[in-house]
């Protein structure tokens, strides 16, 4: 399926209403090998925006399982699309990710899943996330 109509039916089955930058985000997320920062959103848009309407976007898709939230080296967010399974408000991407020390990028390892942990007595467990950091396959020397 071409991307863009992709993108429209992520938004359809959503309830999103169709905006040129929603469309034009989701687009880049779908091409993109690694998670994106708010920066790297900015760069790639072609589309007229500014950053209060990148946020809303982006939690709009954080809030529809459409995006969850990954780390970055500098202990700052990125964003990654979700597999296909996440519904609405409850993210399941219970993935490890991975830090390149090389490129700095994050990559989602979604055949990696993190191990069932059990808590202590009287904690709630809101999040959870698995983090792994070293040498990507694009930076591994052939
Ligand atoms: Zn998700
Ligand atoms: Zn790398
Ligand atoms: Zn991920």
């Amino acid at each position: 399926m071409e991307i863009a109509i992709k993108a429209e039916n992520i938004l359809k089955s959503n309830g999103l209403r169709k905006t040129q930058i929603r469309l034009e985000m989701l687009q880049i997320f779908m091409g993109s090998k690694h998670a994106l920062s708010v920066n790297d959103l900015e760069k790639d848009l072609k589309s007229s925006h500014d950053r209060v309407t990148i946020y809303r976007a982006l939690n709009s898709f954080e809030e529809n399982g459409i995006l969850h939230q990954t780390p970055d080296p500098n202990g700052n967010m990125r964003y990654a699309i979700c597999s296909e399974s996440c519904p609405e408000h409850v993210h399941q991407d219970k993935h490890a990710h991975f830090i390149c020390e090389e490129c700095n990028q994050t990559y989602c390892l979604e055949d990696v899943k993190i191990p069932n942990v059990e808590l202590e007595n009287g904690y709630q467990l809101n999040s959870i996330s698995y983090t792994m950091n070293g040498i990507c396959k694009e930076c591994q020397p052939a």
